[in-house]
């Protein structure tokens, strides 16, 4: 008699496994911290604050990497807090409606906190403000 194995390694089901996500943040957010810190390394950070011409000079290329740098600050927030999610057992749980947050939102923008729908009504960072670092965000 012949057995035919059919190696189904997934059954469908409904416990979601969130480990692929975990690791995936956890890769994003290091790579998010790196160009931090290359970041911060290239910010004139203490330029004098007298020298105008020097200032005007700069601040181009400054308010790029400001804007990378503030961009970035915020993704490693939001990862964070996905990953305290993740740890509560709230991840793929939109904030807003309490609804599930599907899976190919999910690997789209692995920290997201709403699912499409209320993402759509301009939801995408409903809940407590960002806070960025103030000397960053001014300069
Ligand atoms: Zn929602």
């Amino acid at each position: 008699m012949k057995t035919e194995t059919h190696s189904r390694k997934y059954e469908h089901e409904n416990v979601r496994d969130f480990e692929v996500f975990r690791k995936r943040l956890l890769a994003e957010l290091k790579n998010f911290q790196d160009r931090v810190a290359r970041a911060r390394q290239e910010l004139p950070i203490d330029s004098d604050p007298d020298d105008e011409a020097g200032i005007a000079s700069r601040s181009a290329d400054r308010e790029v990497t400001m804007g990378n740098l503030e961009r970035d600050l915020q993704a490693i927030v939001e990862i964070e807090r996905a990953l305290h999610r993740l740890d509560a057992g709230q991840y793929a749980t939109c904030v807003v409606c309490q609804s599930r947050i599907s899976d190919a939102r999910l690997k789209a923008i692995p920290w997201t906190r709403t699912c499409i729908q209320c993402a759509g009504r301009g939801n995408q960072f409903a809940g407590s403000p960002l806070q960025l670092n103030a000397n960053l965000a001014h300069s």
